[in-house]
């Protein structure tokens, strides 16, 4: 190791191998980058902040815990080819629905189970977690879209109020996306503040009502962005007094993003989660990153080196 080599990070890592969600070749029809996670994952090990050893996985949740949170017949119909294209937004052929379960289903119910470890690892020690994966924001209790089945935020809370956990959270939503399925997963629910920041055009329309959310004008960027961040933080900490943080951290912000028209640069997004993260861990609350959407050109490199900020303002201000 060089001189300039990072120590591998104590921040607890969440990943597993099959994120790379495979329809059998049809994904390369749809305009995401579907190695982005691992691609995030392997430049953390290849520059030293992880070792391949560093990332631990959930376990795949089945639906009769699932039913906590979703509505059972939906979860059933997930089984069906129809409605999981519609969800992903990809053709699922029907001659291969017998995959579905063990090549998309099962890694989504992981990626469900991780964030709740992700939770659980940031309370434990106080401080950051890292979910490479998760904030599947667009996910309804009775039925998922945009490429959200499973809700992963709504599962974390509901597992941590299962063990004993009675604090309160907050969620960080700056995906380009408003964060319908948590908005409406949270509604009513006095203990959870749910906040989106996003291209007020774009998908979902018509969009759910939060506790609190921003809608940006196309072609909104770093300045609107990280100036209405900064004025926000303050009072969304003072409103919720939040316990924990989830931050849906989605990159789709970015001006290269296919699906959105907001135009942050890497320094920008970079910017906002180091914003975000701060804002939670100088007021001694943990922080719970998720990645979320945007799987665009500059993607993966865009949340590698958010990535690598956050671990080192972890170190920093613990
Ligand atoms: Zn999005």
């Amino acid at each position: 190791m060089s001189r300039d080599t990072p120590r591998p990070t104590p921040v607890p890592l969440v990943y597993h191998p099959s994120y790379r969600i495979r329809f059998f070749g049809i994904e390369r029809l749809h305009p995401f980058d579907v190695r982005k996670l691992e691609r995030i994952h392997d430049a953390l090990v290849e520059r030293g902040y992880a070792l391949p050893e560093s990332f631990r996985a959930g376990e795949p949740i089945g639906d009769t815990e699932l039913a906590a949170i979703h509505d059972p017949g939906y979860l059933a119909s997930l089984r069906q080819p129809e409605v999981l294209a519609a969800v992903l937004e990809v053709p699922v052929p029907r001659l291969l629905s017998g995959l579905i379960e063990r090549r998309v289903l099962a890694p989504l119910r992981r990626a469900v189970s991780g964030t709740h470890l992700a939770a659980t690892e940031a309370l434990a020690r106080g401080g950051l977690a890292v979910h490479l994966g998760g904030g599947f924001h667009h996910a309804r209790p009775e039925g998922g879209h945009g490429f959200c089945p499973l809700n992963d935020v709504a599962w974390a809370v509901h597992r941590l109020r299962q063990g004993g956990w009675g604090g309160r959270a907050l969620v960080i939503d700056t995906d380009a996306h408003q964060g319908d399925g948590n908005h409406a997963c949270f509604a009513g629910d006095e203990q959870v503040h749910c906040y989106s920041v996003h291209q007020e055009s774009a998908f979902p329309l018509p969009k759910v009502p939060g506790d609190l959310d921003d809608g940006l004008p196309d072609g909104a960027g770093d300045r609107e962005l990280l100036e209405l961040l900064e004025r926000r933080l303050p009072e969304l900490f003072a409103a919720a007094q939040p316990a924990l943080v989830f931050h849906v951290a989605g990159a789709d912000v970015l001006h290269d993003d296919p699906l959105t028209d907001l135009r942050c640069s890497v320094e920008g997004l970079c910017e906002r989660d180091r914003l975000v993260a701060r804002a939670g861990l100088q007021r001694g609350v943990p922080v719970v990153h998720l990645l979320a959407g945007g799987y665009g050109p500059s993607a993966a490199r865009a949340q590698t080196r958010s990535i690598q900020g956050l671990l080192h303002l972890d170190a920093r201000l613990r």
